[in-house]
């Protein structure tokens, strides 16, 4: 099996990623978090919200709503210019991203391996809804394709409250959907993901330099996720591949099992948006910088960088903060009451500050090998010597090496490597 097909099959076997809708026979390109995924993901978040906004004095937060008024797609310009380019194999009739086509595939079809297609035309990505009962073009409204214009239209009202001056960036973590040509590759392009973005707003005469800092600062964000620098790439967008508001952009690129793609980009936007909307401040229409992280392409670099096989095991190997549970409590025999008390007693008095795993099944080998292939980075086990020292082995999931270390030490024993 390939490295793509043992990771959805890790995700689905332990409750990573499930296929949306599936006991209606799914729905194509559509996937939701199960118990593991979503702890990962909240702790993706979290530590993108305390990075880039919590810690720093000149960036806040925003949650804007996913319905806007159609004004605005009109003035930002996405209306017209938010589309790809589609063609549709004469032969078989299934239809591609013409880029994508001619990247991947040669121009041929790959389901019929025909060259015959339709003329290229323009497609609209934005997911067309209706607002009330009477379904007219007086009541359409739009799902939003990206976070960013919540944080444009919100500018004034941001920037007045927080009394804020330049350099100061808006930060936004939501959902945005997009009606994707030729979705796939598991959830790297899905119709409905979480964009992590910030609207930084500067003097234009700034722009190149913040630009640069702002590449410096998602590459740190990476290597904060302990993701290898030799598996992403940053490519800078050529002028015809430029979206309709940007000057300049790079991508970071990761060097996925199925090719190396899109993980963020960054874009200078300068005062397109802002203009577009009317909005200035001071008397001038200020530039902006804008980097954007998606959730469901940051879960998939994380997974493809942290997968190995070890002999027997299967580990992931998540960097411990992210991981979704950092300890699994073991008491080493399930039929021993006095085992599992004491062991119900060390994972209450861990459950506050860590979420914690229990196991009682099988031998402790085996739930050592549940627990690496989730990633949990320790495993602590109650035994019968706990109970005359007043201690717990605990074993690390990367060097696989036990210690034994004392109760009342356990919590702090823990945080240091956790926080490490
Ligand atoms: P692509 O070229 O892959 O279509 P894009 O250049 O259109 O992506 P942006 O508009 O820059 O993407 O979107 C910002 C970020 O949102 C991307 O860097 C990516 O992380 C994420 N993203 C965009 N489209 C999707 C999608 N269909 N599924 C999952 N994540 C996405």
């Amino acid at each position: 099996m390939d490295l793509m097909n043992k990771i959805i099959s890790l995700c689905k076997r332990r409750g990573f990623v499930f296929p949306g809708s599936e006991i209606y026979g799914g729905l194509a390109n559509t996937w939701d978090f199960g118990p593991l995924g979503v702890e990962l993901v909240n702790n993706i978040k979290q530590l993108w919200w305390k990075r880039f906004v919590k810690d720093r004095e000149d960036i806040v937060g925003l949650s804007s709503a996913i319905l806007m008024n159609p004004k605005v797609w009109q003035a930002s310009g996405h209306l017209k210019g938010f589309v790809d380019p589609l063609v549709e194999c004469k032969k078989c009739h299934i239809r591609y991203r013409a880029d994508h086509l001619k990247e991947n595939y040669d121009n041929k079809c790959p389901n019929c391996g025909s060259a015959d297609f339709t003329a290229e035309r323009q497609f609209n990505l934005m997911f067309k809804t209706f607002i009330g009962p009477i379904e007219s073009e007086s009541s359409v409204v739009y799902l939003r394709p990206e976070t960013a214009q919540g944080m444009f239209v919100n500018f004034q009202n941001v920037q007045s409250t927080m009394r804020l001056k330049l350099p100061f960036g808006i930060a936004q973590i939501g959902k945005a959907f997009r009606n994707e040509i030729t979705p796939g590759n598991f959830i790297f392009r899905v119709l409905e993901f979480e964009q992590m973005e910030i609207e930084y707003f500067i003097e234009e005469n700034d722009w190149q330099e913040c630009f640069k800092k702002w590449q410096k600062e998602m590459e740190g964000w990476l290597l904060s996720l302990d993701i290898k620098k030799d598996n992403f790439v940053v490519r800078e967008h050529a002028k015809e591949e430029l979206s309709h508001y940007s000057k300049k952009t790079i991508d970071f690129e990761y060097k996925y099992p199925f090719g190396q793609k899109e993980l963020y980009g960054l874009a200078y936007r300068t005062d397109y948006d802002l203009k577009a909307h009317r909005l200035s401040f001071n008397g001038s229409v200020p530039h902006v910088i804008e980097p954007t992280f998606g959730v469901e392409r940051t879960v998939l670099a994380i997974l493809c960088d942290a997968y190995a096989e070890e002999g027997e095991r299967v580990v992931l190997k998540l960097k411990p903060i992210l991981a979704p549970y950092k300890v699994a409590i073991f008491p080493l025999l399930a039929n021993k009451p006095e085992l599992v008390n004491m062991a119900r007693k060390v994972f209450d008095s861990l459950k506050n500050n860590f979420t914690v795993a229990w196991d009682e099944r099988g031998n402790i080998g085996k739930r050592y090998y549940s627990q690496d292939e989730i990633g949990t980075p320790y495993c602590v086990t109650i035994d019968f010597e706990s109970q005359e020292r007043n201690d717990v082995t605990v074993r690390d999931r990367d060097s696989m090496s036990q210690e034994r270390v004392n109760i009342n030490e356990l919590t702090s024993f823990l945080n240091d490597k956790i926080a490490k």
